[in-house]
């Protein structure tokens, strides 16, 4: 080979490896941008929704879709609804089948798998005393123990027969209330729409349940704020995720007043009656569902939960115990990692598991 020939095989093996690595042709790719809405009307809370897209036209299409897919969730599974299917089944006389679309079925399928997982503190089925409790706050006084003893007598999934397309309530009292669970799946369906409509990146949040994925805005991770559970108005942590969900359950959102007692909207099903003491619940975990199903089950189980975490799932928790003059934050090696403001509140002894 000549000398001349050698110079310009090495000359074009400089350039391919130049143009391999600084990719010169991404400058005439578009930039990502970063677009929200923030539709309203959806599962009785605020959503914000947050795209990474290739222009307005991609990301309009990605919003809309997620927009689409918690409406879709909500229709099937809301208790306010009296057309919805878990309306129609709590409504359903014993032994008629009610036929169920397959997002339902799947719920169900989930909260029973979450009732063992959680020893049955996260229990759907437990609608009859949610029921009853509602009602009676609503009037100002708690329900009797015979009506509770009652209502308690009409829980438990050996009460109701699902099927691969519906359920039969075997007795006509027997009720679901997905309201502890259909919020994480609502968001994990609208982040797998935004996906498939070809979203680079994004953030789906109803009611201060998040789950983000993909390119954050600025091209790093996402921070996501957890809110002070005595001062709703406050941030007292910030996490900081490249992708997974963080959920947050807790009695400063939704709770009843009656003679300055607050009562949680949250049930223990091993006694019957709102949990005490367990002001706030974050976790997080690589699916909403999961992060949302956990977050209302520690808050009946309290920091002994923590121990049920399966190992290994990337389901990390944070929770605060006790009232606002003297409270502990207890959380999980995994979730401490994660922290990168907080937890700051004032008399705070934190617990490490
Ligand atoms: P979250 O805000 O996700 O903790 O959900 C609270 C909602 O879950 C309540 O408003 C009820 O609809 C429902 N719920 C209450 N107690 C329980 C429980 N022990 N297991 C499952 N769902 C529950
Ligand atoms: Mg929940």
């Amino acid at each position: 080979m000549t000398r001349r020939a050698k110079i310009l095989i090495a000359f074009i093996l400089v350039v391919v490896v130049l143009l391999l690595v600084f990719e010169p042709w991404r400058i005439f790719r578009p930039i990502p941008e970063s677009f929200d809405s923030k539709p309203v009307g959806i599962m009785g809370t605020d959503c914000e929704l947050t795209v990474l897209a290739d222009g307005r036209e991609q990301a309009e299409k990605a919003l809309k879709a997620a927009e689409t897919a918690l409406r879709s969730v909500e229709a099937r599974m809301s208790l306010f609804l009296t057309a919805s299917e878990v309306s129609r089944l709590n409504a359903a006389d014993a032994g008629r089948f009610v036929s169920l679309s397959p997002m339902t079925v799947e719920v169900l399928l989930l909260s029973c798998h979450f009732d063992e997982r959680t020893q049955g503190a996260f229990d759907v089925t437990h609608q009859p005393v949610l029921r009853l409790w509602r009602q009676g706050l609503k009037r100002g006084c708690e329900p009797t123990e015979p009506q509770l003893a009652a209502a308690r007598e009409q829980t438990g999934w050996d009460k109701i027969e699902l099927l691969a397309d519906g359920a039969k309530k075997r007795i006509a009292g027997a009720s679901v209330d997905l309201g502890g669970i259909a919020k994480g799946y609502g968001i994990d369906r609208a982040v797998k729409a935004m996906a498939l409509a070809g979203a680079i990146g994004g953030l789906v949040n109803v009611g201060g349940d998040i789950r983000c994925f993909g390119q954050a805005g600025d091209g790093s991770c996402w921070t996501i704020d957890v809110r002070n559970p005595f001062n709703r108005e406050t941030v007292f942590a910030k996490v900081s995720l490249a992708a997974g969900a963080v959920c947050t359950s807790g009695n400063y959102e939704r709770y009843t007043e009656i003679a300055s007692r607050r009562y949680s909207h949250i049930i223990d099903p091993r006694t019957g009656r709102p949990v005490d003491h367990v002001p706030s619940v974050t976790v997080v975990a690589p699916v909403a569902v999961t992060a949302d199903a956990w977050a209302t089950a520690l808050s009946v189980l309290g920091a002994d939960g923590l121990d049920l975490l399966p190992p290994g799932a990337g389901i990390e928790a944070m929770i605060v115990t006790g009232t606002p003059d003297e409270h502990k934050v207890h959380m999980t090696a995994g979730f401490r990692k994660l922290l990168i403001r907080g937890p700051n509140l004032p008399r705070t002894g934190t617990v490490d598991k």
